[in-house]
């Protein structure tokens, strides 16, 4: 018999709930609990290509489709405006799906519960506890929760998986690790009026006088963020919706976009930093999507990892069923997809990217070499805005080769955001 048969899980966002999917279309018996409060806007509304696949296995690529914006590319503003790369995923060679959404995180949520809901995993409104079992590495639910999932029968579940997101619910309990990266920013969010576009659908993302921004077209508004280190922040105002109103204002690179903007939500802050845990597999738990590990959203990556991991946890809890070996080398892919990450990341931060944009297009207009070598910058580079370059060892490694020896005499720092 399987080692596997009954799964709580904590945290009903993405990860979780796209987990509790795939667990209970094998069969599993599944709790999904979240506390259902969540504030009032929540970030991550940008979506990549490469997670679309996830969204029609999970056969929820209709209904998110019916309250979405489609987003058919990206566009990067650097350089105070004087270099647009405006990326049409359509025209990235061999890229496994050519659009994504734009999404209201309330309603894309509510979508995954209700597919939880429907394979047959039994959604609970409860902000679930965990207790760590005395002289092992195994949790328990408390009394309470256990409680609370009737389904169970008072027996304690043969797994446990933390999916509750940047709270991190085991790591803090059991005291685990984590390797932070190198930035400690903020980001000040909210939904604007009158907020102007350069490309229909695209996310842009724009290097402002101190750090970036984001504008994210959603189906009736725009959202609109504001990433920079936290003293930079403050020099803006006392709260943060003064913060936000007021870079909207003096920013000068936002001056070219805000003059009828409009904010029509709080402002709503959130960290903004990365950060992957060393260990994400214990006796009887696992961690999912954020709680495992998260990056800096420049690249709207968040998504993409908490699917990912989802999908795989699941393999490793069904096909693997649950053997430290399966569980293990979900661990591993897991840090390793996270780690990719930050590496595309700090190449956004530090100029090199774009320098490598730069210097690949300056190469195929006047050397046979850069015409030679073209079709493979153009294939692979843009990986990093499917969502398919942190998993691919090829586009990494011509990412960190071209850092490493192809930016010589050339200056970076044009294109770095500025801290
Ligand atoms: C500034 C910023 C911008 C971002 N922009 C993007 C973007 O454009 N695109 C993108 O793809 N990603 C983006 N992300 C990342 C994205 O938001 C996350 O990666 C994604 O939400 C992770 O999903 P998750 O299911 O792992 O966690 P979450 O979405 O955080 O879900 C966790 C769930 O756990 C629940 N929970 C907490 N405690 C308990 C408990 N005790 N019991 C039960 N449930 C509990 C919470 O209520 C919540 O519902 C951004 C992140 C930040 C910080």
């Amino acid at each position: 018999m399987s080692q596997v048969q009954t799964v709580a899980i904590l945290g009903g966002g993405p990860s979780g709930a796209a987990l509790a999917v795939w667990l209970a279309r094998a069969g599993k018996t599944v709790v999904l609990f979240d506390p259902g409060k969540r504030p009032p806007l929540i970030v991550g509304e940008s979506l990549i290509p490469a997670i679309m696949p996830f969204l029609f296995d999970l056969g929820i690529a209709d209904e998110v489709k019916s309250y979405s914006k489609i987003k058919p590319g990206a566009t990067f503003i650097l350089d105070k405006g004087r270099t647009i790369h405006s990326f049409k995923f359509d025209t990235v060679p061999g890229a496994k799906c050519t659009y994504a959404y734009n999404v209201p995180r309330e309603k894309y949520d509510a979508t995954f519960r209700a597919a939880a809901a429907r394979a047959g995993a039994t959604v609970l409104t409860h902000r679930a506890q965990v207790e760590a079992v005395e002289g092992t590495d195994k949790l328990k639910l408390a009394d309470a929760t256990l409680a609370a999932a009737e389904v169970l029968g008072g027996k304690q579940p043969d797994w446990i998986i933390d999916a509750t997101g940047r709270s991190r619910k085991f790591a803090r309990l059991l005291g685990l690790e984590a390797d932070e990266g190198p930035r400690k920013d903020i980001a000040l969010f909210a939904h604007c009026d009158d907020v102007p576009s350069l490309d229909e659908g695209h996310v842009h993302t724009e290097v402002m006088d101190w750090g970036w921004s984001w504008r994210i077209p959603l189906p009736d508004r725009m959202s609109v963020g504001f990433v920079l280190p936290a003293e930079r922040a403050a020099q803006y105002g006392d709260t943060d919706e003064a913060r936000f109103d007021n870079i909207l204002k003096r920013d000068s690179i936002a001056a070219k976009w805000n003059v009828n903007a409009k904010r029509i939500t709080p402002v709503v802050r959130f960290n903004n930093w990365s950060l992957v845990a060393r260990r994400g597999v214990g006796e009887n738990w696992a961690l999912v999507g954020d709680a495992f590990g998260f990056v800096d959203p420049v690249f709207s990556s968040g998504m993409m990892l908490a699917l990912t991991s989802a999908n795989e946890l699941a393999m490793a809890l069904t096909k693997g069923d649950g053997s430290m070996k399966a569980m293990k080398k979900y661990e591993a892919d897991q840090a390793s997809h996270v780690r990719g990450w930050q590496e595309a990341v700090e190449t956004f931060y530090n100029g090199k990217l774009w320098s490598i944009l730069d210097v690949g297009m300056r190469m195929k207009e006047t050397t046979w070499f850069g015409r030679l070598v073209a079709p493979h910058f153009e294939a692979n580079i843009p990986k990093v805005f499917t969502g398919e370059a942190a998993r691919d060892k090829h586009a990494l490694q011509l990412i960190r080769t071209m850092c490493k020896y192809g930016l010589v005499d050339v200056d970076v720092a044009k294109f770095a955001v500025h801290s």
